[in-house]
């Protein structure tokens, strides 16, 4: 007797237990191409064979440890959908912020020069190229495969951004950025949520900085000066801790109107200063 196709319905309830029901149809969708309403409407609908095993082997992935975002290849940020891949940090809500930051301080009418250091997936250059068509976008990012990754995610999206391997600043010509941002590496080495959830499956390199996370946010806040056109803005994520002391770093490399702006939890998580 041939083995009867897999449904959605029973697809579903072998994943039961191993995984949180939300994490198992986001996999299903991805391996069958549907929507949730979909899944629940048709729970009878066959999997093909190759669907089926894509699925299960998702499922023994997601249950090792591997973040979702990385099974599937995309996460959603600003409302756009990213490719990502295990050469880039996936991109995280409270990131959204530096975006709303900047469009909150843009005059009208203006066609700004922005610089993102340490791209990644590429989510605040494309994603500040797509918000505000006349700026200039600039981003760079050490990792090669980073940059492969943010490139592939500007051409599916549609932004012009223009891209330099960089670490940091160093293969920049000193210019006039009316904006730069930056996610950078901010964890402490020592921190234990490093060994943690989705965090393992992320380059190190993206996320530790020194034995107080302040190593990368220090170097860039020394180098800035030299590429934030007078009035612009120079602005941040850091860690959930170092909001005083990545203020303190503003101060003191000369930046004004110096303030924190809190994360949707409420905590203090991107500072910003403008160059007098
Ligand atoms: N917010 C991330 C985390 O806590 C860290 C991202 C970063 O270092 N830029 O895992």
């Amino acid at each position: 007797m041939a083995e009867r196709p897999a449904t959605l319905g029973e697809a579903l309830a072998a994943a039961r237990g191993r995984l949180p029901p939300g994490e198992a149809r986001l996999l299903l969708r991805g391996v069958v191409g549907c929507t949730a309403a979909q899944i629940a409407a048709y729970p009878e609908r066959a999997l093909s064979v190759e669907q089926a095993r894509r699925f299960a082997d998702l499922v023994d992935r997601r249950a090792a440890g591997e973040p979702v975002a990385y099974l599937l290849g995309e996460r959603e940020f600003y409302g756009r959908r990213f490719g990502v891949s295990p050469a880039v940090l996936i991109p995280r809500p409270e990131t959204e912020l530096i975006v709303d930051l900047v469009l909150a301080r843009l005059a009208p009418g203006a066609a700004p020069w922005v610089l993102d250091l340490g791209t990644g997936s590429g989510a605040l250059a494309v994603t500040l190229a797509l918000e505000i068509p006349a700026a200039h976008v600039t981003a760079v990012d050490c990792s090669p495969a980073a940059l492969a990754v943010a490139g592939a995610n500007a051409a599916a999206l549609g932004a012009t951004v223009r891209w330099i391997e960089s670490d940091w600043f160093a293969a920049l010509e000193p210019a006039a950025f009316d904006f730069i941002v930056a996610n950078p590496p901010y964890v402490a080495d020592t921190d234990p949520h490093l060994a943690e959830g989705d965090v393992r499956f992320e380059p190190a390199g993206a996320l530790a900085s020194g034995p107080a996370g302040l190593d990368d946010l220090r170097r860039i806040v020394a180098a800035a000066p030299d590429f934030v056109a007078a009035g612009g803005w120079l602005v941040l994520e850091h860690g959930y801790d170092q909001a005083a002391a990545v203020r303190a770093l503003l101060l003191g490399a000369g930046f004004a109107d110096v303030t924190s702006a809190p994360d949707l939890a409420g905590i203090e998580r991107i500072t910003l200063g403008r160059r007098p």
